[in-house]
């Protein structure tokens, strides 16, 4: 039997283990999918334990994933992100990967949202960090916009073309821009956007990394202007649906990894 599993804290309620075995149930495959709370002291020892029992694959979420960095070889787009959230244990040193940045491109082109273009990423933490840089390494050009603008203009600094603002730029930067990406946390907890409504419009695609809940105020705003909707449940999808790949080698039933996911949202 091969196991995969999720490192973080806390985990009880994520969405990754029945999203992965509907994937191993489509496949016929002997596998499963186990989540792990290790004491953040104990972070090293439960990869080098992981390993030892020959768990192939990590996922590894809050409080872990900067940490993670420091346990593997990370690849360069986890190194520019600053964060890993999928671990292949697969080689003799564990690799790092960021597989949020998939999620982002990924989701967009599956609704054939074509990755050109000018972007706003409101957000410069993990998600922001992911997703600026997933864009900006397909040619889009990024504008950071966050609430605090120096952490915008420190992303932004480390990203060729991308400008860093503040929140109250966001209708000028939207105006002429083409997709958008919510990554910020407003959304989640109350029936907010950190978007004004007046500034979306119809030549926009926007994608909320906010999953619970999947249709957020941002979406139904932006679908009331007329814009291309994406919700979180999409980018989750496909951060899983590229570790699954990754650790597999086998393309992912993305319909039935979908399906058990929302099933639970
Ligand atoms: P994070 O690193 O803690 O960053 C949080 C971001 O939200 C920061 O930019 C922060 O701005 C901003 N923010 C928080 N409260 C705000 C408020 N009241 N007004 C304006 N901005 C606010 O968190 P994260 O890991 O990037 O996650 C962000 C969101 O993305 C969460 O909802 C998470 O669930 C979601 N996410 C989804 C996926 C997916 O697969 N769908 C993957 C990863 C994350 P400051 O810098 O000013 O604090």
């Amino acid at each position: 039997m091969q196991v995969f599993g999720l490192l973080g804290s806390p985990v009880e309620h994520s969405l990754s283990p029945p999203m992965h075995e509907a994937a191993y149930r489509e496949l016929g495959m002997d596998a499963r999918y186990v989540t792990f709370e290790p004491a953040v002291e104990e972070f090293e020892g439960a990869i080098e334990g992981a390993r030892a029992l020959g768990i192939r694959g990590l996922n590894v979420t809050i409080p872990f994933k900067r940490d993670a960095l420091t346990h593997c070889e990370p690849d360069a787009l986890a190194a520019r992100i600053g964060a890993v959230n999928t671990l292949d244990l697969g080689e003799r040193t564990p690799t790092g990967h960021n597989t949020d940045a998939a999620g982002v491109r990924r989701a967009f082109v599956h609704h054939g949202v074509s990755l050109s273009g000018r972007a706003v990423v409101v957000g410069a933490g993990g998600a922001g960090r992911a997703a600026a840089f997933a864009l900006a390494d397909r040619g889009v050009v990024v504008a950071v916009a966050n609430r605090t603008v120096e952490r915008a203009r420190e992303l932004a600094g480390e990203i060729d073309a991308a400008s860093g603002h503040g929140l109250d730029a966001l209708p000028e930067l939207l105006a002429d821009a083409d997709l958008l990406v919510n990554a910020t946390s407003v959304g989640m907890e109350s029936d907010e956007s950190p978007v004004p409504a007046d500034a979306l419009h119809g030549g926009l695609a926007v994608l909320d990394a906010v999953y619970r809940p999947a249709e957020t105020r941002l979406l139904r705003e932006a679908a009331a202007a007329g814009a291309r909707t994406i919700d979180g449940t999409w980018m989750l999808l496909y951060q899983g649906v590229a570790a699954f790949e990754r650790w597999t080698g086998r393309e992912a039933p993305v319909a039935a990894m979908g399906e058990a996911l929302r099933a639970r949202i």
